[in-house]
């Protein structure tokens, strides 16, 4: 397995197509059939009221902002009952963190879904289960328990950004750290619930900082084999204050060196995704051959980074032309990663 100071030295090598057969080796191995997955998804974005301030964020409003909305739960219905309308399998449901929504709020939401529809529930990234967790005075544990048992099959890995606490201080001071963000993970996947992983990266960050991330998720993942994923993307500037410091938003190359050498770095996580939403569509189909098998979903709603500047869009079929163009198989998934489907 790379050690961090070959990850960093990688990062930093000009190879670029040396990097990239590399991760396409381990790829291959790991993938021998030659298939790309996609899901058909929806991502509802319950609230947009959140107390954090995320530099890098564009999406969040202060509570009291007229911006600022909870979705009512027939809202919430309809998006569902389209999503399963246009073959959907699952919901990735994410908020800001409300400061007064407590745990019963997203019981009855996520149990009053579960009694009309049967859909997977991807929902409430670490930031938020931690939130959830403070203002109804519970523990980590009980909080994933209690949601599990109101119908929460998996948690999305978002909120990571980059897993260091001087990069954290710097543009989500008041989110979450390392070790909190891991906590969650943790204590999920000791309940048995499967999560992902995922990492934001060129907000600013050094490589060793960008391989100490790698080095938190492959340090979980070795204790418990719970995650299915590793999904990196990176820092969208539009409209975010962090934007005005970053001067250049990450490039193609930067990415596609990153995605290899996550790839390399985390060989124990079966999963990678190359991301069409951040990336376009023609970066994340060359990320096909730099260590990714997986494109992520269809997208038939998405919010967050589309109010930080990237608005691509595709349909399911042109995801299965990329993927066939690249020499693959496309193969739609549910949250899971299973490819019990008959395509
Ligand atoms: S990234 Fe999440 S936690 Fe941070 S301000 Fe935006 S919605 Fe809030």
């Amino acid at each position: 397995m790379l050690s961090h100071k070959e990850a960093v030295e990688l990062l930093k090598d000009p190879d670029l197509i040396g990097i990239g057969m590399a991760a396409d080796a381990v790829r291959r191995r790991l993938h021998p059939e030659g298939v790309v997955t996609y899901i058909i998804d929806r991502n509802i974005n319950y609230t947009n009221f959140c107390s954090e301030y995320c530099t890098f964020c564009a999406f969040y409003r202060p509570l009291g902002h007229p911006e600022g909305y909870i979705l009512p739960k027939e809202v919430i219905f309809h998006k569902i009952q389209e999503t399963i309308e246009l073959g959907g399998t699952g919901i990735l449901m994410q908020g800001g963190l409300h400061p007064d929504l407590k745990i019963d709020w997203y019981e009855d939401l996520l149990r009053s879904i579960k009694q009309r529809f049967k859909i997977h529930l991807h929902c409430f990234s670490s930031p938020e289960i931690l939130n959830i967790a403070e203002v109804s005075g519970l523990s980590i544990r009980d909080t994933i328990a209690r949601l599990r048992d109101a119908g929460l099959d998996s948690i999305p890995g978002g909120g990571a950004e980059i897993l260091d606490d001087e990069v954290r201080h710097r543009i989500s001071r008041l989110k979450c750290n390392t070790e909190e963000w891991a906590a969650v993970h943790r204590e999920a996947h000791k309940l048995g619930m499967k999560t992902t992983a995922t990492m934001m990266f060129g907000c600013g960050e050094t490589l060793e900082q960008r391989v100490n991330h790698l080095e938190v998720v492959r340090r979980i993942q070795e204790e418990t084999g719970g995650f299915t994923a590793f999904i990196p993307w990176t820092f969208q500037k539009e409209n975010t204050s962090l934007g005005r410091f970053v001067k250049e938003e990450a490039t193609a190359v930067e990415y596609l060196k990153t995605l290899a050498v996550s790839r390399l770095y985390l060989e124990n996580i079966p999963n990678v995704q190359a991301s069409w939403v951040t990336q376009g569509l023609k970066l994340c189909q060359i990320g096909l051959r730099f260590g990714a098998n997986d494109v992520g979903s269809v997208m038939i709603e998405e919010n967050v980074v589309a109010a930080a500047g990237a608005h691509n869009c595709s349909t399911e079929e042109e995801l299965r032309r990329i993927i066939r163009d690249a020499g693959f198989i496309p193969k739609q998934r549910d949250t899971l990663y299973r490819t019990f489907f008959l395509n």
